[in-house]
């Protein structure tokens, strides 16, 4: 199944929830990841125990099916063929799947046989979100990965062999020293490789990483804001004119390849997620769990949902959260939605603010919805406390 999705960017009533597991397990830390991730392989079969629990706490409170099954992480293809064979089959038991439901597996590209590839495709398997990075050489090194340029194109020939048509790349862009034509070929490297998908992610300093004590060594020089911005700019031009629809600031695909699980985080549907560090989200409530693989284990083992903390929204910061998350795609604000949603009109509500945003070129009307150029998806996270109407 590919990802054709319904635009809405907020779920339809009936908008089936999606199910996230994460898997949090990496071989080692790349210096500028802040992902919950541990490099003790040693423990998933503990991990995967309790998994398997804290799957059956959710199963009577969640009659819905999934539409959509994301294993992320860490990397979920460290697992080997029959320990991801083993949680599929786990979750499918415990859950119930739409016909055709999305089935997405991150991986990396140095983790893919294709004997795994195929296990993959028989448990029904249907998406592989590839973590490629770059396809230079140096950028790898430079970014500590363990995989060459070279392993990346096997890894997307071995997924076609077995069948894995819709395969995604994720890149990261933006390393210190890097002009733009470097960007631009290591773009064309990507589209090269015919992938369904790609994300394209701005290198940024994240909070207790190794990037950040470099960064704050003076060891690490990221581009300017007006650079960064340039950057932007291109990744977007090179991307359409390559066929690329940009539907979210880091997100491309090819027409009627958008990924349904991740537009849901954006349209704030419901979704469950599992394992250390995954967070869920239902009607205005959100939960997630402990970002440690300890206290993860220990919960479960005690019979316990392994829940850190917990947050119910109020209404402006529904408000607001639905800006912040519809702002950051394409589809932008659906005027109806929000009414029904809120009970108020946004356009009446922030007319003048949203006058000077259309009128400086970021923000468009069309079909209803308040759509960001991609001038304002670039700054989607100034954009929302200037239309937000204030409390009540
Ligand atoms: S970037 Fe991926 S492989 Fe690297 S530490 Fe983070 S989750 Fe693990």
């Amino acid at each position: 199944m590919n990802s054709v999705s319904t635009d809405h960017h907020s779920p339809p009533p009936d908008e089936k929830p999606g199910l996230y597991v994460h898997v949090p397990f990496c071989e080692r830390k790349c210096p500028y990841c802040a992902f919950f991730s541990v490099p003790k392989p040693a423990l998933i079969p503990d991990y995967l125990d309790a998994l398997s629990l804290e799957a059956e706490l959710y199963r009577e409170g969640w009659p819905d099916e999934f539409d959509t099954l994301y294993l992320g992480g860490g990397c979920p293809s460290m697992l080997n063929a029959d320990e991801l064979a083993w949680l599929v089959d786990t979750l499918r038991r415990r859950f119930a799947f739409s016909e055709g439901a999305e089935m997405t597996v991150e991986a990396n590209p140095e983790h893919l046989s294709p004997p795994k590839l195929a296990v993959m495709g028989h448990l029904g398997v249907n998406r592989l979100s590839l973590g490629a990075q770059s396809l230079d050489p140096g950028d790898l090194d430079w970014l500590g990965r363990r995989h060459t340029p070279e392993q990346v194109v096997q890894a997307v020939e071995a997924a076609r062999e077995q069948g894995l048509a819709d395969v995604g790349l994720d890149l990261i862009y933006g390393l210190p020293g890097r002009s733009a034509d470097h960007w631009r070929r290591v773009m064309d490297a990507a589209v090269a490789l015919a992938p369904t998908h790609i994300s394209a992610y701005q290198l940024t300093i994240e909070p207790r990483t190794v990037l950040q004590r470099r960064h704050r060594q003076g060891r690490v020089r990221l581009p300017a804001d007006g650079d960064a911005a340039d950057l932007f700019r291109l990744t977007h031009d090179h991307l359409a004119a390559a066929g690329f629809e940009h539907y979210e600031i880091s997100s491309f695909a090819v027409r009627g390849f958008r990924s349904s699980h991740n537009q849901k985080y954006w349209r704030r549907a419901p979704y469950l997620g599992l394992g250390p560090a995954a967070h869920s989200y239902v009607a205005g409530r959100r939960w997630w769990n402990f970002s440690s693989l300890k206290k993860y284990l220990a919960a479960l083992r005690a019979g316990d949902r392994p829940v850190g903390e917990a947050e119910t929204l109020t209404p402006a910061q529904a408000r607001l959260e639905t800006l912040m998350l519809g702002l950051r795609t394409s589809d932008g604000i659906d005027l109806l939605a929000w009414r029904r949603d809120f009970g108020r009109d946004l356009l009446a509500d922030a007319h003048p603010a949203v006058a000077r945003l259309m009128e400086d070129g970021l923000l468009r009307l069309e079909g209803g919805r308040l759509k960001p150029t991609p001038r304002g998806m670039l700054l989607a996270d100034q954009l929302p406390d200037r239309l937000d109407p204030g409390p009540g």
